[in-house]
């Protein structure tokens, strides 16, 4: 899961994306309107979180403006008690928000809601197999037991397992799994998808050659 934060406090900035890639998820970052809104075009994040209140072109016309070409949802953090705040985000085409200060808890649930609605999978379930992937507490059992995952190999595993039954490209899997800073560690994704096969068996992920991976239905 790649994810963009627009926030132009830095301080802000950086507990958001140290405490998202803590979680595992791959995390750019923009520090006003215009950059956010690049990025949010150039590259298919699984989620944007996206301040109002920012230099250059600030949040509501930043979602305005992404909504002409793309779906990707879209977080806003508005100022507490901004009622107005919120409808004008939700009417440009966010898709939910929250009010700050926030906790970071909530700013995590509330994106695997948004991710999960995305992929269409209303449920926190996902069973494959004798593998069930609870994407709430991101935990992965087999056969009713623990299995020990890193953060990388669990947001690998529930990318192909949301999109189960469809090949999912090389490229794909590139862009959502690792950030901006990180993408010359070009042979890392086949020592994630060795590592998961490891762990949950070998045929659990079909390689489609030349093609990608894919998780069968
Ligand atoms: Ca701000």
């Amino acid at each position: 899961m790649r994810l963009l934060v627009v926030e132009d406090e830095p301080d802000l900035l950086h507990t958001i994306a140290t405490a998202l890639r803590e979680e595992g998820y791959a995390v750019d970052t923009a520090e006003d309107g215009e950059e956010g809104l690049f990025k949010a075009r150039e590259c298919d994040y699984d989620a944007v979180v996206l301040d109002v209140m920012l230099p250059v072109m600030n949040g509501f016309e930043v979602v305005k403006k992404l909504r002409e070409s793309k779906k990707t949802p879209v977080l806003m953090l508005t100022a507490r008690g901004r009622i107005n705040d919120r409808i004008t985000g939700l009417d440009a085409g966010a898709d939910d928000y929250l009010p700050k200060p926030f906790d970071l808890n909530e700013l995590f649930a509330r994106l695997r809601a948004l991710i999960r609605r995305s992929a269409g999978d209303a449920s926190n379930i996902i069973q494959i197999k004798d593998v069930v992937i609870d994407v709430a507490a991101r935990t992965v059992k087999q056969k009713g037991g623990l299995v020990e995952l890193t953060a990388r190999e669990y947001s690998l595993l529930e990318h192909l397992a949301l999109r189960r039954g469809k090949l999912v490209t090389r490229t794909e899997l590139y862009d959502h799994l690792f950030d901006e800073n990180e993408t010359s560690l070009s042979n890392l994704l086949d020592v994630h998808v060795s590592n998961v096969r490891k762990k949950l068996g070998h045929e659990f992920i079909t390689t489609r050659r030349g093609h990608g991976y894919c998780i069968e239905a």
